[in-house]
């Protein structure tokens, strides 16, 4: 039996056995019962089956082509699967420590990676990536075994506890809760999203626990305690029967997956408004599932993805949009005219989907080919018949762009004898968050977007990873200008969302809702975990988080904050120091 203390962050015991989630690999490592052994021995066998088969077909096709002298790469890959060093080592791994497949391929792979570190002749140490690329395939194949996540959780017998060196708020969607009764994380600090993700999911938790996930032996008995921070490895007796009758409280909250719906209020009553992203047609029955009230910004330009510009014909445009509208009346739809740049508009070789650029690009490069907007404008108008439409610019940086366009809309609607439908602009670039007030007047309403705005104003593109830590959605400069907007909006009574990343996050809304915003619009799959944390919010508390987060310095000093008034708060609401 082991004891640990780490810092609780999630009130309430829970007991179960280790399941551990090592990332970045995202492998899980679960116990397998004695009589399910063999078959996850035979589920090696058979991915191995599958590549053989795989790489000797692709060898054959290869042979016969103009890619022969690739095919003794393919030689060498069927020669790595016959290795004992790879899926025997795995297979041996699952009978000696009965784990799952998945994990002992992962371990074998690990182990040989070693060895080729150790090579010394250069030659050998190259073949490292086809050892990878072998895994790979023998990964897929195995993951066909299952759906996904889930599926692997149902696998392991009785109450599970997640041991994750990280968990994402995206792989928390992902998983069933049903089945984990609680869970702990590796890292200390800067852990505020996971304490948040564990108070929405209503399970216990604890943080701050080192290097637990690379050393507990899944399927371990595991008694943690979130109000205390207490975890004990291998509990068994009297403290586990103790234990037990103490995790034994009906307190769960549904899985993330049943999703509920109908208006979404705060503690207090406050309305607050949840939409989708959406990028695709097809993305429309995951919007059904969240429980999303409609859809809040719709990327029309991805209706050009494998298009040209001239294949995108109004009347193409039209049959798409009327599509979305009538799927989804009557509730609103937003839909973003284009935002490309022009090389995605010319159809041009140097195309690049890097949207960093200060160059021609979204309502700017629409008011330079007047055309390609007012076809868009007339598909839109004429879609407005079948639903509630409101249009939005992309890219604002000033009132003249937003007044042209404007005139634009206006002089379609009256060509088409349509009536006019609300037009916004987005605030994703600092000169517009600064002129907000200006744009207020202009529009019907804002939407900010935060992924451009971060990378705007603290001069960071995200694309580039050699800065991309830079990328701080917490940078007081950030909460500064959403706070700008929201006060700009409120005095001239325009409404205003935010449909960035950060709106995804649960970690972020209770902050961006002290900052004065009450609608949301957020990658479908986030939105019932948003929705848990936004019922449990006390607007008063938010507003009190909201003003000292603003009096800090520093995206490290706020991100600090907002855990240590969590932490704070372990047995009771979340609440701003006094
Ligand atoms: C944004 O910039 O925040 C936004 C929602 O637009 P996109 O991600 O499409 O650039
Ligand atoms: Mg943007």
């Amino acid at each position: 039996m082991e004891r640990l203390t780490g810092i609780g962050v999630s009130p309430g015991v829970a007991v179960g056995r280790a399941v551990v989630l090592a990332q970045p690999s995202a492998v899980f490592r679960f116990p397998v019962p004695e009589d399910r052994v063999e078959r996850e021995v035979g589920a090696i066998e058979l991915a191995r089956d599958q590549s053989r088969q795989q790489l000797a077909d692709i060898r054959s096709r290869l042979s016969a082509g103009p890619g022969r002298d690739l095919a003794p790469l393919f030689d060498a890959q069927l020669l790595m699967l016959e290795d004992p060093l790879l899926v025997g080592r795995a297979q041996q791994i699952v009978r000696a420590e009965r784990v799952n497949a998945g994990w002992a391929l992962h371990r074998a792979y690990e182990e040989l990676r070693r060895l080729f570190h150790e090579m010394e002749d250069p030659y050998l140490r190259e073949r490292e990536t086809d050892v990878a690329d072998v895994v790979g395939r023998l990964r897929m194949n195995l993951q066909h075994r299952g759906a996904g996540l889930r599926d692997w959780l149902k696998e392991v017998e009785g109450p599970s506890i997640l041991v994750a060196d990280e968990l994402t708020a995206s792989l928390a969607a992902q998983l069933d809760w049903t089945r984990i009764q609680g869970f702990t994380v590796d890292a200390g600090s800067r852990t505020y999203h996971t304490a948040i993700l564990a108070r929405s999911l209503g399970v216990p938790a604890v943080v701050g626990l080192h290097d637990l996930s690379g050393r507990v032996p899944a399927g371990t008995t595991v008694v943690l305690d979130g109000t205390t921070g207490e975890v004990v490895l291998g509990a068994d007796g009297a403290e586990l029967d103790t234990a037990q009758r103490r995790a034994d409280r009906p307190r769960r909250r549904s899985s993330l997956a049943s999703a509920a719906r109908g208006p979404l209020v705060t503690v207090e009553g406050t309305p607050v408004r949840l939409d989708a992203n959406i990028e695709l047609v097809e993305d429309l029955p995951s919007l059904h599932e969240s429980g999303a009230e409609g859809i809040g910004l719709y990327r029309s330009e991805f209706l050009l993805s494998g298009r040209t510009l001239d294949d995108a014909t109004e009347e193409l445009q039209y049959a798409a949009y009327r599509s979305v509208l009538e799927q989804v009346a009557p509730r609103r739809v937003t839909i973003r005219t284009f935002d490309l740049d022009e090389s995605h508009l010319l159809g041009s070789r140097a195309r690049s989907r890097s949207r960093a650029r200060g160059g021609l690009r979204g309502l700017r490069l629409g008011l330079s080919y007047p055309d390609v907007l007012r076809t868009q404008l007339r598909a839109l108008m004429r879609a407005s018949a079948h639903g509630s439409l409101r249009i939005m610019f992309p890219f604002v940086t000033g009132v003249d762009e937003v007044r042209q366009a404007r005139a634009m809309v206006a002089a379609v609607s009256a060509e088409l004898g349509r009536p006019a439908v609300p037009v916004g602009a987005m605030i994703e670039v600092p000169a517009a968050a600064l002129a907000a007030d200006l744009l207020a007047r202009e529009v019907d309403f804002l939407t900010i977007g935060t992924n451009d705005l971060i990378q705007y104003t603290l001069a960071v593109d995200r694309t580039d990873d050699r800065v991309s830590d830079l990328y701080e959605p917490l940078h007081p400069a950030i909460l500064r200008l959403v706070r700008l907007v929201s006060r700009a909006a409120r005095r001239h009574a325009v409404p205003v969302s935010l449909c960035g990343e950060m709106a995804s996050d649960p970690a972020m809304v209770g902050l961006l809702i002290g900052l004065g915003l009450t609608e949301f619009s957020m990658t479908p799959t986030a939105i019932p975990l948003v929705r848990q944390v936004v019922g449990d919010l006390h607007v008063d508390d938010a507003r009190r988080l909201a003003r000292h987060a603003l009096s800090l310095a520093t995206a490290a000093e706020v991100e600090q904050y907002l855990f240590d008034a969590l932490a704070a708060s372990v047995s009771g609401p979340l609440r701003g120091p006094q």
